[in-house]
């Protein structure tokens, strides 16, 4: 059957192995797979949101509340946005893919970084656009400069910190950038990571109440899957102005969000208690990784995230490594497909880290 044309050269998106094909695959018991590989929060949820989700799920056979009031207030307040300026995903992705249908075409393009989330490619070509990229490897905002007015692209996605790298741009060159492009093109802010960026430097922090006020034309993103530890339950943000906001609504589905993932999108927003000491162990974790890496002669990627990417010399190959310690029951990602002799490994709990340098001096 002859499909769509412009879907033929989308390599479909690879999602970090679960741990049940590793079971499947080696046999391993499941208890003894660690997967480090999705950079999804090692120590869970909040023992809040546990507990409001438990509560509610005799409502189940009601449909969600489909005005998503109490998030998109939960979200507005802690942002100092109106609700009106915030919208809901079943993820972020699913708002990266109606900004697509809402501002790119056949005819058109989005700009990206060379090595970034792989989502926006995919999308862009879900609706034919040209995906036109940086070569730098890290966010050049001069580089982008360029390609902005050599293409005039639909979309330009700037990603911050930067998924699979690591590295951050500083919001003072955002905002600089920003100025300089015209209001007809639209600009995503994906800010996935942005808690851990924020934490570790303050000049790598956003505020989407400044982008919004200031600008028409972005849409800042936000995700309850990374630090929130509800990769899960998918739920992610958009903040926009309200005409964005309402373009991109005519594309939401009805009820693209469970009452289960309302409720506990909602509730993780109030244990900062919980945020704090994740983010605590992850940049003293991540120590242990730098440190590990400067002993064993491994380039690294200063990472503002809750990963970090290791830059493999030729001795090795990222894809053998990442098998190595598949066999291992240990799931990091390989960023061959990124075209890349690197892995990405999310930091772990201090013991799941002892496991990964334990293996990777065996692979070494
Ligand atoms: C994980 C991630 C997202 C969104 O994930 P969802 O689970 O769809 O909310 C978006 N952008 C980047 C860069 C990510 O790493």
């Amino acid at each position: 059957m002859k499909f769509n044309k412009h879907l033929q050269d989308i390599v479909t998106y690879e999602a970090g192995k679960p741990i049940e094909l590793v079971v499947r695959e080696f046999g391993i018991s499941p208890s003894e797979i660690i997967k480090l590989a999705s950079n999804e929060n090692p120590f869970g949820c909040s023992k809040k949101v546990q507990e409001a989700v438990r509560e509610i799920i005799p409502n189940m056979s009601l449909y969600p509340d489909d005005s998503m009031w109490k998030l998109k207030h939960a979200i507005g307040n802690r942002f100092s946005v109106k609700d009106d300026n915030v919208i809901i995903g079943a993820g972020s992705d699913q708002i990266i893919e109606f900004a697509m249908h809402a501002k790119s075409s056949k005819e058109g393009s989005i700009l990206t970084n060379s090595v970034t989330f792989a989502m926006y490619e995919i999308y862009a070509k879900h609706v034919g656009a040209r995906v036109i990229k940086t070569s730098s490897m890290q966010h050049d905002l001069n580089e982008f400069y360029e390609l902005y007015q050599k293409h005039n692209p639909d979309i330009i996605f700037l990603c911050t910190p930067n998924n699979p790298t690591g590295d951050a741009i500083d919001s003072d060159d955002m905002i600089g950038f920003l100025k300089k492009i015209d209001s007809e093109t639209l600009v995503v802010v994906d800010g996935a990571y942005i808690e851990y960026g924020a934490y570790k430097d303050k000049s790598k922090a956003i505020s989407p109440k400044e982008l919004i006020w200031q600008f028409d034309n972005v849409l800042y993103l936000g995700t309850f899957s990374k630090i929130y530890g509800l990769g899960g339950m998918r739920v992610g943000y958009g903040i926009a102005c309200v005409d964005i906001i309402k373009t991109l609504y005519k594309l939401r589905p009805p009820f693209n969000i469970t009452t289960l993932s309302l409720e506990a999108a909602s509730v993780a927003l109030s244990d900062e208690q919980f945020i704090q000491e994740c983010l605590v162990s992850n940049f003293s974790q991540m120590k242990r990784y730098e440190n590990f890496a400067l002993e064993n002669n491994i380039k690294i990627i200063n990472s503002y995230t809750n990963f970090i990417t290791f830059l493999l010399s030729e001795r090795y190959n990222s894809s053998d490594l990442a098998y190595f310690l598949l066999k291992k029951g240990m799931i990091i990602r390989d960023l061959k497909g990124y075209g890349l002799n690197a892995v990405r490994i999310t930091i772990g709990k201090p013991a799941q880290n002892d496991i990964f340098f334990k293996l990777m001096s065996e692979y070494l």
